[in-house]
């Protein structure tokens, strides 16, 4: 593997470190890309070779690549929370992506609000959903605080 580098500031980053690897940054750069709320941030979830997105509270989501959006039948994210773009079978059935009574064992809304709350990002945690259209969809999650915001990135499970 040829050594990585700081998609910002082009020093190079600690291959050990799961989390530079997937974002692509050193520390600094990942908090300014993120924090910034504009098209930087886009330009930069784009370079990503991942599913990514960065989602609220509420699993609202805020910024998304493309990639993220390829999982979606419409190609539009805003307003939407993660479960709704994601096709959960809950979603739209049981109630909004969040407020069902199924939501309460979601690792993926669990995951979002452990890192919003403690500031701990988690890695590689397993995730399976019901999808509304195939059966059930399994991903691996990182998840990363930036503010009052965390960045979730999906890797698909082989
Ligand atoms: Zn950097």
């Amino acid at each position: 593997m040829s050594q990585p580098f700081c998609y910002r500031c082009r020093q190079s980053l600690d291959q050990k470190d799961d989390l530079r690897v997937l974002t692509r940054t050193c520390g600094p750069c990942f908090t300014a890309l993120l924090s910034s709320r504009d098209r930087n941030l886009s330009e930069y979830l784009e370079s990503l070779e991942m599913p990514s997105a960065l989602v609220d509270h509420n699993q609202t989501i805020l910024f998304s690549n493309s990639l993220f959006r390829g999982m979606m039948r419409e190609n539009e994210t805003v307003g939407l929370r993660v479960g709704e773009a994601l096709d959960c079978m809950y979603a739209g059935t049981l109630g909004r992506c969040g407020d069902t009574v199924a939501c309460l064992l979601c690792r993926l809304k669990r995951s979002v609000e452990h890192t919003l709350l403690t500031g701990e990002g988690l890695r590689a945690v397993p995730i399976s959903y019901p999808h509304r259209a195939s059966s059930r969809k399994s991903f691996v999650l990182t998840t990363e605080k930036v503010g009052n915001a965390v960045l979730i990135v999906m890797r698909t499970a082989p």
